[in-house]
């Protein structure tokens, strides 16, 4: 009994059985808070890199939505280091990172009519990390799932979702997962009552949810990905938020506000700007599409509009980089970085620009500077190239190691490329051995693990028989990628020998 009670007592030391500061609900709780408030602080930055970077041209917006947020923050159940900031990203979308570190889109704030409109998306956010809401997907196991990775964060909006590696990934992980129905409502609901704390008339969350069922009518599913894939517009959204409004009416003071002029006013600059952005978008479509021309056509009528923006011009940038105009691809990311030194992106293309323009150290410096800000696949494996150019192999191999775990074609090639380095050194590993005995024969099936051709192979057959050691060595292939081959060792047993220690060992293999 005492033992059990110390077990108990240790379990609830180790996991921490807590109320949780929102719900006032006891439960479990495997993430600390000290957790939660280091994955927000490591997360946020390499997160917002990933969804366009924070929004420059007119930082008043970002200073006007951190004041709105900390308004709501100041009444919620939970302190926490709250931050709000305004991303460079026309996809209507909002989230919240553990320990309070949310981030709107600019894309949503056009579709705002007040400033109690925009609370109501922020207070939704701030309950989501007040509730814990992320560190409970991560503990019920959402979340460091290598599939899951694969599918979230393909169907993103980022273009560099694929891309992301190493400790980044967990960010964008928490961003595009789904908290569950439960989670949506709580967030709603407590949302509400943090709005009405905070001055807000909470009649805005009603019309919100309206607004956006009126936007997602019409549009097509590319444009429902961010926020709306988590948080489908809907009738009962709506009318949930009604019920909720109206439960909290007779406790509701006089002096709530919507605050429309002051978010209108707020707003002008970006509104104004509108056309640039559009603009912008349509170029980044036709340059995935290759339509080069074109794209350039549309950046030119957004550099007109908005001649402030560094993504117009890193955006240019990317397409003379694809065309393998590398200088002109250089003066526009040095016109970018004048605008924008924090943007991962170009960083990123100057170095590859720089890498074939063969300016190893000066592409090496942009690579490495640019997975600080977020590391990626594609800067990780230039960078293995670069080092592999120089005749330093430990060096590519762990730029290639931290690569291969990418998807899509970068990680293939990376995977590869270390393959390359490191068959020679450990060939048992790349190769699969089944050994076999047919008729008293003994040989075995080998099968090539990497997506590559070995030219040749090495093989080793030992074994102990009726007291003797025996060994013999040999030599087959080319094997295909992929594929098996039978090997014979040419040692034939009969019932009556004794075989123990039998091994069958890949020594070599050559590309
Ligand atoms: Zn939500």
């Amino acid at each position: 009994m005492y033992r059990l009670l110390s077990l108990l007592l240790l379990n609830c030391l180790l996991i921490s059985c807590a109320v949780n500061p929102v719900t006032g609900k006891n439960e479990l709780s495997f993430v600390s808070d000290a957790q939660e408030l280091s994955i927000g602080s490591e997360q946020y930055l390499p997160s917002q890199q990933s969804q366009g970077g924070i929004y420059l041209v007119d930082p008043g917006l970002t200073r006007y939505v951190d004041q709105v947020g900390q308004r709501i923050a100041n009444v919620s159940d939970r302190q926490l280091p709250y931050e709000f900031v305004v991303l460079n990203n026309s996809q209507p979308n909002a989230w919240a990172l553990p320990g309070g570190k949310i981030a709107v889109n600019r894309g949503l704030l056009l579709e705002l009519d007040n400033e109690a409109e925009l609370a109501a998306v922020l207070s939704h956010e701030v309950v989501h990390a007040a509730a814990k809401h992320g560190a409970k997907s991560m503990q019920r196991g959402l979340i460091l799932q290598g599939v899951l990775l694969a599918t979230t964060i393909g169907a993103s909006n980022s273009d560099y979702g694929n891309y992301i590696v190493g400790g980044a990934q967990l960010g964008a992980q928490l961003l595009t997962q789904r908290y569950g129905r439960t989670a949506e409502l709580e967030s709603d609901s407590y949302g509400i009552q943090y709005m009405a704390a905070a001055g807000y008339d909470p009649s805005a969350a009603i019309t919100l949810q309206q607004t956006f069922v009126e936007l997602s009518a019409g549009k097509d599913s590319s444009w429902l990905t961010g926020l709306f894939s988590s948080h489908p517009p809907s009738q009962e959204r709506v009318d949930a938020n009604r019920a909720s409004v109206s439960a909290l009416s007779p406790l509701l003071r006089g002096d709530l506000e919507l605050g429309r002029e002051r978010y209108q006013k707020q707003i002008a600059y970006l509104r104004q700007k509108q056309k640039a952005y559009s603009a912008f978008d349509k170029a980044d479509t036709l340059k995935k599409n290759n339509e080069f021309g074109s794209a350039l056509r549309h950046l030119d009528r957004a550099v007109e509009e908005e001649p402030g923006e560094a993504r117009f011009y890193g955006l240019r940038a990317d397409i003379h980089l694809e065309k393998e105009q590398y200088r002109p691809a250089n003066i526009y990311y040095n016109r970018a970085l004048e605008l924008d030194p924090k943007y991962f992106a170009y960083y990123l293309g100057r170095g590859l620009s720089m890498a074939r323009l063969g300016q190893a150290e000066n592409a090496k410096r942009d690579l490495e500077r640019s997975n600080e800000l977020l590391p990626t696949a594609i800067a990780m494996n230039e960078l293995g190239q670069l080092s592999l150019a120089e005749g330093d192999t430990t060096g590519a191999k762990n730029y290639f190691q931290s690569a291969m775990n990418a998807g899509g074609e970068t990680g293939a090639a990376a995977r590869d490329a270390f393959t390359r380095l490191d068959l020679p050194d450990n060939p048992a590993h790349y190769i699969e051995v089944a050994p076999f005995l047919s008729k008293g024969r003994l040989a075995a099936t080998l099968t090539n693990r990497t997506g590559l051709t070995i030219a040749r192979l090495d093989v080793t057959f030992a074994a102990n028989a009726n007291g003797e050691n025996i060994q013999r060595s040999v030599s087959l292939g080319p094997l295909g990628a992929g594929q098996s081959i039978q090997a014979s060792s040419g040692f034939r047993f009969s019932e009556t020998d004794t075989v123990t220690n039998l091994r069958v060992v890949v020594t070599g293999a050559m590309l």
